[in-house]
């Protein structure tokens, strides 16, 4: 569905009526287009003396093919750059700032107290002023939970503060992000800066990711344009709306898709495995048979490298006039059948060894909303397994992630009464609803063979929703 709203506020005359009115101005956000640089502009980096993660970054950055520039704070940055053979400058002349860039980076790993956090302040007092629109900000900490003093984990926790902050200020469609990086995990960022700093993160804001160490082995893709050549991927709910678009999304990258859904929607099914030239499986995932049946076609392919659950549906009443009926189907489709499915396909050897398992979750489950007991029941329990299962799985070199789409422009939201569409769309950082594409990007940064370090975490794809923040 279109947003008429954000086609009016970007035309030259509704444009100046908004600012005249004060209105809430969204920009047409920047999506990734296969071919595209990874930045398009240069990246500011900034830190302190301590910070550790230079030299893995200017590698990345050399790798990425980007164009870097330090901060007066953080003079080192041209050794660590030169030393990787990338090319960099340095930003502004004495206090005056210097050119427009696409992305900030600043490296926080050193910071070890409150007294610290000064440098903060400075680099983005700087730079703040400084950022293209659509621009990406990357704040990178260490977890506070592993931290060796007190004092470090607080002010390493304070990143969360900053970072969500930031992300309200900043306007002009720039998101930010904190990524809490373990020690010794510096060779596993690579997928995660690569996905947080180009337009494939679009509608990913304030959102608080950790990167640990591989549960497998490391991976790098022989290309990253099509990470996922030669993977066999199941897309369940691949027929319309987000699972559509995580079958296209999949297939540009390389995977070879097999879209699931429910056998009354074979026609629509049968048209988007044509277009990723990919298989139909028509299944209710719901059924007692699915599980063994999914374990017998995976054997069949020699076992699947992603499996990403993304069926779901919504049957809205406030608990007191739901109907047992209504609690029990979305109970059973949105949660117990991605468990059964989980402990059936691994129980059976039908996950290959660093597999990749992307559920989808949603802010509901998060934030909870009036008439969805049963829906933000199931889609916190997605949560809750994500969670614990990720150390179980990693025994068996298996990541498990979940996205939680906030309001995406979908079948499912465009049957929302206008009010509380028009609400939806607008109460978030970005001033306006995802798409599809956007949800499927983020999965296929966690479905990636090179996010091996990537597990247990819940990435809201809102724009900074306001509900649940
Ligand atoms: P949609 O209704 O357009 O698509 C869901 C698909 O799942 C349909 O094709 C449906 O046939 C399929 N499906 C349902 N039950 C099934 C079953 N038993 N077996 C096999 N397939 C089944 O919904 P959407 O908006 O594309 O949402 C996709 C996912 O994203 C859902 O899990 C939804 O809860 C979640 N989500 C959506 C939004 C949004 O704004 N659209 C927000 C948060 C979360």
């Amino acid at each position: 569905m279109s947003d008429s709203y954000l086609n009016f506020a970007t035309s030259p005359w509704g444009g100046k009526l908004t600012d005249t009115l004060g209105l809430p101005k969204p920009l047409v956000l920047e999506r990734y287009e296969a071919g595209q640089p990874v930045v398009r502009g240069s990246i500011l980096v900034g830190g302190t003396t301590d910070s550790a993660l230079l030299p893995a970054l200017a590698q990345i950055f050399k790798s990425m093919g980007a164009h870097t520039l330090a901060h007066r704070q953080l003079p080192h940055w041209m050794g660590a750059a030169n030393h990787a053979g990338l090319m960099t400058g340095r930003w502004g002349h004495e206090d005056q700032p210097g050119e427009k860039v696409k992305a900030l980076v600043f490296d926080a790993t050193g910071l070890t107290d409150s007294t610290q956090a000064h440098a903060l302040y400075q680099f983005f007092h700087d730079t703040a002023r400084s950022i293209l629109s659509c621009g990406r900000v990357l704040v990178l900490g260490r977890p506070p939970e592993s931290c060796s003093t007190v004092r470090q984990a607080t002010v390493q926790r304070a990143l969360e503060g900053l970072t969500r902050s930031l992300a309200k200020e900043l306007k002009k469609a720039i998101t930010v992000q904190l990524v809490y990086v373990a020690e010794q995990a510096q060779d596993e960022l690579e997928s995660t800066l690569r996905f947080l700093l180009s337009p494939r993160s679009t509608y990913v804001s304030a959102q608080v990711i950790r990167v640990g160490q591989v549960v497998d082995t490391h991976t790098i893709p022989a290309d990253w344009a099509q990470p996922l050549a030669g993977k066999k991927v199941l897309v369940t709910g691949a027929s319309r709306g987000i699972g559509a678009a995580i079958a296209q999304v999949m297939a540009r990258e390389g995977a070879d898709v097999i879209c699931l859904d429910v056998p009354q929607a074979q026609d629509s099914l049968n048209d988007i495995a044509s277009q990723v030239a990919g298989r139909a499986l028509a299944m209710d995932i719901g059924s007692p048979e699915a599980p063994q049946a999914l374990v017998q076609a995976a054997l069949a392919d020699g076992g699947w490298d992603v499996i990403v659950h993304n069926a779901g549906i919504t049957r809205d009443k406030t608990i007191a006039n739901m109907k047992e009926h209504f609690w029990d189907s979305v109970i059973n489709i949105n949660l117990s059948t991605q468990e059964r499915i989980n402990e059936a396909l691994v129980d059976n050897g039908a996950l290959r060894r660093g597999a990749r398992i992307v559920c989808v979750s949603s802010i509901s489950g998060i934030a909870g909303n009036v008439g969805q007991t049963n829906y933000a029941l199931s889609k916190a329990g997605v949560v809750g397994m994500v969670q614990s299962l990720a150390p179980h799985l990693a025994k068996h070199g298996i990541t498990i992630n979940a996205v939680a789409p906030g309001f995406i422009e979908t079948a499912m939201t465009a049957a929302v009464p206008f009010a509380m569409r028009e609400a939806g769309r607008r109460m978030n950082s970005l001033s306006q609803g995802g798409l599809p594409q956007d949800v499927a990007e983020t999965i296929c940064w966690l479905a990636s063979p090179a996010s091996g370090g990537v597990t247990g975490n819940v990435v809201r794809v809102c724009g900074q929703s306001i509900m649940g923040a």
